[in-house]
């Protein structure tokens, strides 16, 4: 053993961070009946599949303190001007009352996808309120919660427009007026499946007729506020699709897209209090006209009933469509950005309709004061219609204003042909704009410059109010909304509370050193545009980390750009899309993917245009090698990749995983290794060396970035060196030479919550690395042991060991007792807990991943729930209740069950909430009963309830 454990070390990181003590271990083990840890290993991975040395390149485990210490070097190195780039990004002042206790909250952060509606109400409903923020301000109907970034939302607009739109063009037109990362994502995104993107002036060049949709950007990228009513209309006419992208800030002013006629609205909620962070996470938003609604990607929260019939949130419809649709689906999006997309909301719940109405009148005011001081020094800007953004065309003077800035601390945004943007945001003071004009060469006082006339156009000024619905009135005091957060957090369960042992999503401990980094000022206020020589901190903190994925992977090169899991699987398959094409191989389109798979895993496939063929899996829920080897063959000239997860889905590392990688090289295919798993292999083997030419890697499952109650995360890819010229590039880093184009907006995708991921390693160390997987790997197997004889784990491999999740079986207790697979995951909140993840992979079964975080009493206090379940199926299967009188059935038990004046069931009111003699006083309270599925989906309802509140009492 280590000296990591001994008895008279201090406590470091790595001991905190693994939740069972030395002499837990050892009691593990013995459960398990193994000798050690690494014998444990030997039995659990292959031999030909282990690594042989440690892990080296991130040193020796550091303290809290000194990876902090690091961090703050780190972060010192980063330069925070004032940054008046635009493009997308604009300065915010996040309330601190939400920075705090949403941001910085646990109760908050380290939430799950609401997938158990009963003990995510309080998300549920701040994401309500964000649906129904997105749809006043944009005059649609249906908003979702919520897309990954601007760019990619448009992508995502533009799948749906091909979707339902009625003309059969393949030609999508963009507007020449959107950002360039945007158009930059859509061209990317369109490319493999064929379709045309034409780039242009939507007012001269846009034939309706000849397109299957068009996004507009509103206001323009360089300031314009356009009437879009014409070209939208000509769209309609031609039975095309119309998408605009909206800045929400905007929108509180001006005449919502919704009213100009479009079908969709796309933008970023990032300026509603959510910090740049060098280019992320901020949430973006989709709302589409009611007759898209389900075409919508991502997620949708609905208003359903419970059992007792009263309203009560849920994700709704298509909640993950590439689940149900898998290869047809028109999106891989999977985690998007929760945790955003409610502090987005809280913004406007704290500034209600008047305050943000407020923000934009004062941010434009300032803008027109702006412009016109600008005029008097001989710099009218190029159009007279804007909201906050103005161009102007300084020619060769262009350097030395740039320079003056500089001295200023101020970034503006470099146009082509010798023009300078300039942006102003909430934050802008006038001592800013006097910068500003400094920089322009000219010493103005703000208070003697007279605003410049009516910058917005008459016809499109807003005329109902933002936002109508009595929640965005209801909380402006501070106290006020400090209890509503308390309130929404209170009837969650999260990883603050209980053990989330969820199967291939790797709940496991944020660590608060880890999450401090994150809203410093020098990680949180960096422009993703800003000239490189002031984020070299970030750069420095980007170098560290992909060196130490490398070691960690074996693979030979590491892009940072994917925000998600789903997003890292797409530009995967493009780079060997890429590499394929660039060896005259372009034809190669077959992707071969197990029937096992995550759905994320076919969506992508079809979004690079691959044809997924579905591969069998054997009774042991291994890859079939018969089949694999049958159709790699049968598809030789045409295989381009086998997308495969490992340590699988079922829980097992295959023995046979090196012959299978074997098998698609052969026939020329190039191995996707799903690493959305990678906490089983971490320090104990590497995918870039036993076959696999790329894989993910989810940072928000195996290297500790929160969940966020559903994002934010990061899904940065690893590759082999063949397949490095081929990572996704980015105009503003490349100028869009690359071979492959951008998946996402930012560079660097969600860089501000990289931190995270790094003060993990560096507090690890090596060692502490590849403890936390042995760890892992034994709590799964505990599990797997003390429930063996109550449910059965259905996959093993042949020395009866599991990797670092198991799959336990209860469909034969719904053949003899009745009981679902729903009724043990509803009854488990009654014990306090979690639900396992459900019917993923198998259907009907639960799988259990318990991660080296859990402490050996909470592992213990989850199976002792599990086997009082089981108990009361026995009193079923016995006779003592009818499985729709059992406590099972009528779970989860609320308060409202205690407080009915008659109890006429056939268990008593304690079994009912305080099973198995759990403690009273710790007891979690479920606000609501079980919630009906299918009213939800029949009665679709997608924004806050109380509708006949909805009257003009608003400002
Ligand atoms: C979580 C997961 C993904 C998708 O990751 P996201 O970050 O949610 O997009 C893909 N594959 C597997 C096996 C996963 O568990």
């Amino acid at each position: 053993m280590t000296s990591l454990h001994s008895a008279s070390a201090p406590r470091d990181f790595a001991s905190r961070h693994i939740g069972p003590s030395p002499e837990e271990i050892a009691a593990m083990l013995k459960t398990v009946g193994a000798d050690s840890l690494d014998a444990l290993m030997a039995e659990t991975l292959p031999a030909d599949i282990r690594t042989p040395g440690p892990l080296t390149s991130m040193g020796a485990a550091c303290s809290e303190v000194e990876a902090l210490e690091r961090l703050r070097a780190l972060a010192a190195r980063n330069t925070v001007f004032t940054s008046l780039i635009g493009q997308g990004y604009y300065g915010t002042h996040t309330p601190l009352v939400i920075l705090r206790n949403i941001l910085e909250n646990p109760a908050w952060y380290t939430a799950y996808t609401p997938y158990q509606p009963e003990i995510s109400q309080g998300r549920l409903e701040a994401l309500l309120n964000y649906q129904t923020m997105i749809c006043e301000l944009t005059g649609l109907d249906i908003a979702n919660a919520s897309l990954l970034d601007e760019g990619t939302a448009a992508a995502e607009a533009m799948a749906v427009a091909e979707r339902v739109s009625k003309s059969k063009s393949k030609t999508f037109f963009v507007d020449a007026e959107c950002h360039p990362q945007t158009i930059a994502v859509v061209k990317m995104r369109a490319e493999p499946l064929g379709w045309n993107v034409v780039v242009g002036d939507p007012e001269t060049e846009l034939r309706a007729d000849a397109v299957f949709g068009a996004v507009l950007q509103y206001p323009g990228t360089h300031g314009a506020v356009r009437d879009l009513r014409a070209p939208i209309a000509a769209l309609k006419a031609a039975g095309a699709i119309s998408v605009v992208a909206a800045d929400p800030l905007a929108l509180c002013l001006l005449t919502p897209p919704g009213k100009l006629g479009a079908d969709i609205a796309i933008g970023s909620t990032q300026r509603f209090g959510v910090p740049m962070g060098y280019g992320g996470p901020h949430a973006a938003y989709m709302a589409v006209r009611d007759a898209i609604k389900r075409n919508i990607p991502g997620r949708l929260i609905g208003v359903s009933i419970d059992a007792r019939g009263k309203p009560a949130y849920r994700l709704t419809l298509q909640t993950r469509e590439q689940h149900i649709r898998r290869e047809k689906a028109t999106s891989n999006i999977c985690t998007a950005q929760v945790l955003l997309a409610v502090m987005a909301s809280m913004y406007a719940v704290y500034h209600g309709p008047a305050g943000l109405r407020a923000i934009a009148a004062d941010v434009h005011q300032r803008t027109r004061v702006l412009a016109a001081g600008l005029a008097q020094l001989g710099f009218t800007p190029r159009d007279g219609r804007f909201f906050d953004t103005v161009t102007v065309d300084v020619g060769a003077q262009r350097d030395a204003i740039v320079a003056h800035a500089v001295a200023e601390k101020i970034n503006f945004r470099l146009v082509g042909d010798g023009a300078l943007g300039i942006s102003l945001d909430e934050t802008t003071t006038p001592a800013v704009v006097e910068a500003v004009w400094r920089a322009f060469g000219g010493q103005l006082a703000y208070a003697d410059v007279q605003p410049a006339a009516d910058a917005l156009p008459q016809e499109l000024l807003r005329a109902t109010p933002c936002l109508k619905h009595p929640i965005f009135q209801e909380h402006h005091s501070e106290t006020e909304l400090l209890r509503y957060l308390r309130k929404l957090a209170d009837r969650d369960l999260a990883l603050d509370r209980a053990m989330i042992p969820l199967g291939s999503c790797t709940m496991k401990l944020n660590a608060t050193a880890e999450m401090i980094p994150v809203t410093w000022p020098e990680f949180g206020n960096l422009h993703p545009f800003c000239p490189p020589e002031q984020a070299e901190g970030y750069r420095a903190l980007f170098d560290d980390l992909q060196r130490w994925l490398v070691e960690i992977t074996g693979y030979d090169a590491v892009s940072l750009q994917p925000n998600s899991g789903a997003q890292g699987e797409y530009a995967g398959l493009l780079a060997i899309r890429g590499y394929h094409a660039a060896r005259g191989e372009g034809h190669r389109n077959i992707c071969l993917i197990p029937s096992s798979a995550h759905g994320t895993n076919p969506a992508s496939a079809q979004m690079v245009g691959m044809d997924v063929v579905v591969v069998d899996c054997d009774k042991d829920g291994n890859v079939d090698v018969d089949d694999l080897r049958a159709k790699a063959e049968k598809h030789g000239a045409n295989l381009a990749a086998l997308m495969v997860t490992y340590p699988s889905t079922h829980g097992v590392f295959e023995e046979r995983i090196r012959e299978i990688c074997d098998i698609t090289h052969r026939y020329g295919g190039q191995v996707y290794m799903d690493g959305a798993n990678m906490n089983a292999q971490v320090g104990l083997s590497r995918p870039g060396e036993f076959g696999a030419d790329v894989s993910h890697l989810n940072l928000h499952k195996t290297f500790c970035i929160p969940h966020g109650g559903g994002g934010p995360g990061m899904g940065p890819i690893g590759v082999k060196a063949h397949l490095a010229p081929f990572l996704p590039g980015h105009p503003a880093l490349d100028g869009g030479t690359a071979p492959v184009g951008p998946v996402s907006a930012a560079p660097f995708g969600s860089a501000s919550i990289l931190p995270i991921s790094y003060a993990y390693i560096l507090m690890m160390g090596g060692d502490g690395l590849k403890r936390a997987t042995e760890v892992a790997i034994l709590s799964a197997n505990y599990i797997a042991e003390r429930l063996q004889p109550h449910f059965p784990v259905l996959y093993r491999n042949h020395n009866g060991r599991v990797a670092h999740e198991c799959i336990v079986d209860p469909r034969p207790l719904k053949d003899g007792a009745g009981v679902t697979v729903d009724d043990i995951a509803k009854r488990l909140i009654d014990y306090g807990f979690h639900a396992p993840t459900m019917s993923f992979p198998v259907p009907g079964t639960l799988m259990i991943e318990p991660t080296e975080s859990e402490a050996l009493v909470e592992l213990d206090r989850f199976c002792e729930a599990m086997i009082a379940i089981r108990r009361e199926i026995a009193e079923v299967e016995a006779g003592r209740f009818a499985v729709e009188h059992s406590p099972l059935r009528h779970a989860p038990h609320t308060v409202h069950d205690l407080a009915d004046a008659e109890w006429n069931r056939p268990y008593s009111r304690e079994e009912a909430v305080f099973p198995a003699g759990i403690r009273r006083e710790d007891k979690y309270w479920c606000p609501v009963n079980r919630v009906d599925n299918v009213y939800g989906d029949r009665n679709l309802m997608c924004l806050c309830p109380s509708p006949e509140e909805y009257r003009d009492s608003a400002a």
